[in-house]
């Protein structure tokens, strides 16, 4: 039984994928719990399934068998619209490479969800300033993405993905295109948002020095969510 505080949870989730002949079976009943203010790294080698958790447990893909839980809820019976809706109102999802749009400023790129969710332009650029300023990239808000640094680049989607307050963060090797330092500062930035706001958040890394820095850390292994040991 889930705790209250429960934002993310999977049961028994199933996801595999026909190749040209057979089939692959990526997910074999992966069960996981995610919790109001938790950072949970996610450490596995590529192809283990990283992605296709992540792009389940965001209903951006559906199960096979299992389900995925939003806050309590059941997700699998809901039409594709409503599974669009939960995500844009509950999840935030940072990527390897940022995929920002590149014709808008950096002030822009954390504008739009908002005002896609129907937020006053002059509302979502207040959020977008503020969340900027907090990641300490302020000062680059009226700047396109090709003049920021990497760094700064993942900054602002970080500042993008959490733009709608989101209750669960996805992020997808978030550092895994930045030196050491810069991954360093990216998720001190990351954690501190995350305490701050009660965010929780799954980060599937192959970065162990950051991985250890959270509060739990998960492997996968023959498709099931399991402990990371080391
Ligand atoms: P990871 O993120 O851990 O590297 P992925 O979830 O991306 O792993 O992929 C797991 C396995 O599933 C890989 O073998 C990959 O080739 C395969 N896979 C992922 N997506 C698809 C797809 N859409 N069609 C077919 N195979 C896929």
């Amino acid at each position: 039984m889930a705790s209250a505080q429960s934002v993310l949870r999977l049961e028994g989730v199933q996801r595999s994928y026909v190749e040209a002949d057979h089939q692959l079976e990526i997910l074999k009943g992966a069960d996981f719990e995610l919790k109001t203010g938790e950072m949970v790294a996610l450490v596995a080698p590529s192809g283990a399934g990283k992605s296709t958790l992540l792009h389940t447990a965001g209903l951006l893909e559906r199960p096979d068998g299992g389900e995925v839980y939003i806050a309590g809820a059941a997700c699998g019976t809901l039409s594709d619209g409503e599974r669009t809706a939960r995500r844009r109102n509950d999840i935030g999802f940072v990527y390897q490479f940022h995929h920002l749009l590149p014709e808008f400023s950096a002030l822009e790129n954390v504008m739009i969800p908002q005002m896609i969710r129907g937020l006053p332009s002059a509302e979502a650029a207040e959020r977008a300033r503020q969340l900027l300023d907090y990641l300490r990239v302020g000062p680059r808000a009226e700047h396109r993405p090709a003049e920021l640094s990497g760094g700064e680049q993942q900054r602002v989607a970080i500042a993008r993905a959490v733009a709608n307050a989101p209750l669960i963060l996805l992020a997808d090797e978030p550092t895994g295109n930045l030196d050491p330092e810069t991954s360093g500062y990216v998720f001190e930035a990351l954690s501190a948002l995350a305490r701050q706001s009660g965010l929780a958040a799954l980060v599937a890394t192959h970065n162990h020095a950051l991985a250890e820095r959270m509060d739990r850390v998960v492997t996968l292994e023959d498709g099931r969510i399991i402990p990371y040991t080391g």
